[in-house]
């Protein structure tokens, strides 16, 4: 069940300052000498701290910070018990072939204002920016240079080089490679990460091994790329890929690594179990002994059905159901507490929602900025802070694609959230992923309200690198 927003609510939350001005009307021909929005009385997330101020945004969508008492406003939004921040930008998401309309629903609802598909991507964002920017977005998107996708189409390392070089000259934000998934030799890893370190892009990998007995294996590999290619590596979800055994031993490898001047990243998703497909490799003979888990473990996402020998024998076959391991299976003081406390550490979605309804994906593709505001708060990790791990961290990730966005600052792109730090949450499970987030009040895109009283509208646009 997909929850509507309950417009009056939301309204009353937005407050009585509201002028009943149709945004349309706002944006139709630019306000030359004044703002579109004004958004006032806030906490303000600004340089790293929260501080109280007014936040405009004019015409053109850019964020202005000046004395606005005497600007002419087009509507006035009273955030009052609120904070005004970056909108978030998930750098891990995965829109899974799903519909792209509720994928981005799910996000903006989430908070989230930027979603790049850095985990995969494709082998040619060229075209994929072509298609993308004939149809209408609610927020900003982008993608990497997908490397099984690059090896579908060629057979030699060469010719895949040369397709990740056209892939990054067509706007790819990084080469991402799945080596769990697709096992390539560390040299045709290495090839490939010296074309990003070249060109200043990172390379985001699925680490090699989620095993108790191979993990930080992986997160070595991954480290000795860093130092053999030169280039910047992400590691996606470290809490479920090479930090979910021993996750203190995984964050002191990439802290040893840095010191040595490499550029080393993670991310984590903020939540204690993992799913995927039933297909994937991670079932290959053995899992049950690899995850100290049985049958009876997994739950079918979206229907909370548990498994047998047979009904996993039966759906393995079937192909297009996922699976999540039970709540706990990872300790999340460990595998997510932990590494956000370094200052290397995001937070990425690794999900997306792929239908309104039914077996669908784990939770975190609909609440996992929402989740992870809140758990900062409970658990004393701190408002301020974790506003920078999902704005500032990523941003630098990224760098200059990201330049005028994830921040407030004057003259910066307006994504921007407003939501109240004592309501915010999800309440996606396994069994029900789809949910709304609830405390988000407002979320503008590239200075238009793209979320707002139960409204969507379309402001998003493609991030490209190159
Ligand atoms: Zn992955």
């Amino acid at each position: 069940m997909t929850p509507s927003p309950n417009r009056r609510s939301v309204l009353r939350a937005l407050g009585a300052g509201t002028l009943c001005l149709a945004a349309g009307t706002a944006f139709a021909g630019g306000i030359p000498a004044g703002l579109a929005w004004r958004l006032r009385g806030g906490r303000v997330f600004t340089q790293g701290r929260l501080e109280d101020r007014d936040v405009g945004i004019d015409g053109d969508g850019r964020i202005v910070l000046d004395d606005l008492t005497a600007a002419t406003v087009a509507e006035v939004v009273d955030c009052t018990g609120r904070i005004v921040a970056p909108g978030f930008i998930d750098a891990l998401a995965d829109r899974a072939g799903g519909d792209s309309r509720v994928y981005e629903e799910y996000k903006l609802a989430d908070g989230v204002t930027t979603a790049l598909e850095l985990h995969g991507g494709v082998a040619d964002p060229g075209a994929y920016h072509f298609g993308e920017s004939r149809r209408p977005h609610r927020i900003n998107h982008g993608v990497g240079a997908k490397v099984m996708a690059v090896r579908a189409l060629h057979s030699s390392v060469d010719a895949r080089s040369r397709q990740i070089e056209r892939a990054l000259d067509g706007g790819a934000l990084s080469v991402s490679h799945s080596i769990e998934y697709q096992p390539v030799g560390f040299p045709e890893l290495l090839a490939y990460a010296r074309i990003a370190a070249r060109r200043t892009r990172p390379v985001v990998l699925h680490l090699r091994y989620s095993s108790a007995a191979l993990e930080l294996e992986g997160v070595r590999e991954a480290v000795r790329l860093a130092r053999e290619s030169g280039a910047h590596v992400h590691i996606a979800h470290l809490n479920s890929t090479g930090g979910t055994f021993a996750p203190e031993a995984a964050l002191d490898l990439l802290r040893a690594g840095r010191a040595e001047g490499l550029a080393l990243t993670c991310c984590v998703y903020p939540y204690g179990f993992w799913a995927t497909y039933l297909r994937s490799r991670r079932f290959d003979y053995g899992w049950r002994e690899r995850y100290g888990l049985d049958f009876s473990d997994l739950e079918v996402v979206g229907t909370g059905e548990r498994l047998t020998a047979r009904s996993f024998a039966h759906y393995r076959q079937t192909g297009g159901v996922i699976v999540a391991v039970p709540d706990g299976t990872m300790d999340i003081r460990r595998t997510v507490d932990l590494p956000l406390r370094e200052p290397f550490c995001l937070v990425g979605s690794d999900g997306g929602m792929k239908r309104a309804s039914g077996p669908n994906t784990h939770p975190r593709g609909s609440g996992t900025f929402a989740t992870a505001v809140r758990r900062a708060i409970d658990t004393g990790l701190g408002l301020e802070y974790i506003l920078g791990v999902l704005t500032e961290r990523p941003r630098a990730l990224i760098g200059r694609p990201l330049d005028d966005r994830g921040r407030i600052a004057a003259g910066a792109r307006a994504d921007v959230v407003v939501f109240d730090p004592a309501t915010i949450r999800n309440l996606g499970t396994a069994a029900d992923p789809v949910k709304h987030s609830e405390g988000i009040d407002a979320v503008f895109v590239n200075g238009r309200p793209a979320y707002r009283a139960g409204v969507l509208e379309v402001a998003g646009v493609g991030i490209r690198g190159g």
